[in-house]
């Protein structure tokens, strides 16, 4: 086995900006054939510089391959100049909408989304609907195309507006649909990857007869596949133990989803071994996705919506863990702060809304809070989408279900058979985000507490240390997320322009993701480790399942050309790579 002491030296390297080794590899790239742009001009290399994470990092040079063929040679030709200049690294990049920095880089940014984003097509067996795109392909775009056969891709993040197929199954994100239905690796069928030999393979699950075949072929896939059997079966307990006892998780590599049920059962011919579980949620640290496979879903037609008001933060983990009880497609949340921007800001949903029901909206938010809430704001909204084939199979009638999830002191749990007042709470909680730039003009939003999740059962605890907390930096953070995972997006309002706003985001997010974790909890529900999570991840998981960690990149990496830094081995200074306007 590969051993850490061994990539330390390769990782100091990676440290060194090489101006020299960059201005070679134009050159080089062109001589080995690359047919897409090379582009290193100053408005190019700023555009690439930053992504919705707090960072601003310059590349040195961004490709934009055309096809499969340009990025198998941008990856042979790295390969071979990193011999001569060990600072040269590749960084995939789809729509750049991460949250922790995973696509910013101080090398080569490759650029799939330009060109890979072709949507091939759309299989229909029996009632299994599957589709294959490039990685760059919208998610918007396949959405559309699924709707026509009545199907959707569950797993959706909030962005799937802005962001691609490929940069979700990287991040392996997850959203709203996803208490029900899991992360996007859970509906990966197949990849198709470029590897460190700059050649492309298939990966897809394999049963025990298919592993046999495939780590008896000389390739690169074949030596892999062997490794990584060999590094599961002998650390199997660490393994198990190192699985993230919270429902979402992307921090990681998921090897815990590598052989399944277990090696000793997969020796005897059972389950699967299969390595897109780790190139889902990779984030391009172990080769690069050049065409994806995917599952997908029936669209969920028969669904009731039920509004849950929280005026007391003690109440709320008990309506979670009652809600859960009936299945739920998904229970979504957002805080009081995030229904005041959405009332002071009516201006923000006329351009989302047509004309019409811009007004009704608007009437139905404006009455809500005024005669059912009775002008105090809840301390949370819980959003419960049932869907009612459940309730029928539970044998549970709507209103046994309303009364499970009464709360006392204040107006309680209801139905929402309104439209408007559905599209209003939708509205609301789609646009949390961006309503949360309103608050304060003058600051930026600033992800890096925004992926913490607990185990349901300790919302309200960690809840209230929270907010100690943001008391005591005297910082405002709009809160949303997933309620039925315990799983809470913060975004603390930064003055990026301050000099101390580098050195406070280093202090919080020490203090805040210590109490997510003395919950139970966990740091990184969906937006993966990037660069901010990557050096806090011995929070999370034993030194073991570091070293493990590490042995998995070196395996697939060993010279560290695929995304460096991020996931194992932290290497950018997190303060000096910290934005400076907002
Ligand atoms: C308003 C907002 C809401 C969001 N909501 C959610 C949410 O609900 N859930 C969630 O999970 N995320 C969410 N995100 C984060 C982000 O949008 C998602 O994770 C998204 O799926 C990333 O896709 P992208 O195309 O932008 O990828 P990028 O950000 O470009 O890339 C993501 C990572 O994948 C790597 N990568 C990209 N392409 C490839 C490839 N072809 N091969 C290998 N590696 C590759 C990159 O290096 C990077 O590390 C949100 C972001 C914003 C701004």
């Amino acid at each position: 086995m590969s051993s850490s002491v061994h990539t330390h030296s390769k990782v100091q390297e990676k440290t060194t900006r090489e101006p020299l080794g960059h201005l070679v590899l134009s050159h080089a790239l062109k001589d080995a054939g690359f047919k897409g742009e090379v582009l290193s001009d100053k408005k190019t290399l700023e555009l690439y510089a930053t992504d919705e994470s707090v960072f601003s990092i310059n590349p040195q040079l961004v490709l934009r391959p055309l096809d499969r063929r340009d990025v198998e040679v941008a990856v042979n030709v790295i390969a071979e100049q990193t011999k001569s200049f060990p600072g040269l690294s590749l960084t995939p990049r789809a729509a750049g909408t991460g949250l922790g920095g995973g696509s910013l880089t101080d090398s080569v940014v490759i650029d799939i989304k330009e060109h890979l984003n072709q949507i091939d097509r759309i299989s229909k067996v029996g009632s299994k609907v599957t589709f294959t795109a490039g990685p760059g392909a919208m998610w918007r775009d396949v959405e559309k195309e699924l709707k026509k056969y009545d199907r959707y891709l569950p797993c959706y993040p909030a962005s799937k507006q802005i962001c691609t197929v490929g940069g979700a199954v990287a991040n392996n994100a997850a959203g709203p649909d996803s208490l029900r239905f899991g992360h996007v690796a859970d509906w990966v069928e197949s990849l198709e990857v470029v590897l460190k030999d700059g050649k492309t393979y298939d990966v897809k699950p394999l049963s025990y007869k298919e592993f046999r075949k495939l780590i008896k072929q000389k390739n690169a896939l074949g030596e892999i596949a062997k490794q990584v059997f060999e590094l599961v079966e002998s650390n199997e307990e660490t393994i198990k133990r190192a699985k993230p006892k919270t429902s979402k998780n992307s921090a990681g590599y998921a090897l815990w989803n590598v052989v399944t049920p277990s090696v000793a059962e997969f020796k005897k011919g059972k389950g699967t071994f299969d390595l897109t579980r780790i190139f889902s949620g990779g984030q391009g640290t172990i080769g690069i996705i050049t065409s994806l496979t995917m599952r997908t879903e029936p669209i969920h037609h028969d669904t009731s919506l039920i509004a849950v008001p929280v005026f007391n933060l003690s109440n709320a983990s008990r309506v979670v863990i009652e809600a859960l009880k009936y299945n739920p497609i998904n229970v979504e949340v957002f805080d009081a702060l995030t229904y005041d921007a959405a009332m002071q800001n009516p201006q923000f949903f006329r351009d989302r809304l047509p004309s019409l029901s811009y007004y009704r909206v608007l009437l139905s938010m404006y009455t809500t809070y005024h005669v059912r809430w009775r002008r105090k704001l809840p301390e949370f909204v819980l959003l419960i989408t049932l869907d009612n084939a459940s309730l029928k199979e539970l044998k549970k009638p709507m209103t046994e279900v309303i009364e499970a999830l009464r709360v006392r002191g204040g107006p309680s749990a209801r139905l929402i058979q309104n439209p408007n007042e559905r599209e209003m709470f939708w509205q609301v909680r789609d646009g949390s985000y961006l309503l949360s730039k309103l608050l304060d003009p003058n600051k930026r939003p600033a992800a890096f507490l925004e992926d913490m999740t607990v185990p349901p059962e300790h919302m309200a605890k960690f809840f209230s240390d929270i907010k100690y907390l943001l008391k005591k930096y005297n910082v405002t953070a709009a809160v949303h997320g997933h309620g039925g995972n315990a799983h809470f997006h913060f975004y603390p309002l930064l003055d990026f322009t301050n000099r101390t706003t580098p050195a406070l985001i280093v202090k919080m997010s020490e203090e805040f993701f210590n109490v997510a974790v003395k919950y139970g909890g966990n740091i990184c529900g969906e937006h993966n480790d990037g660069i901010i999570r990557t050096p806090h991840l011995s929070k999370m998981f034993s030194k073991n399942a570091i070293k493990l960690f590490e042995e998995t990149e070196h395996i697939f990496d060993p010279d560290d050309i695929f995304n460096p830094g991020k996931k194992v081995h932290p290497r950018f200074d997190i303060k000096s790579s910290i934005r400076k306007v907002n």
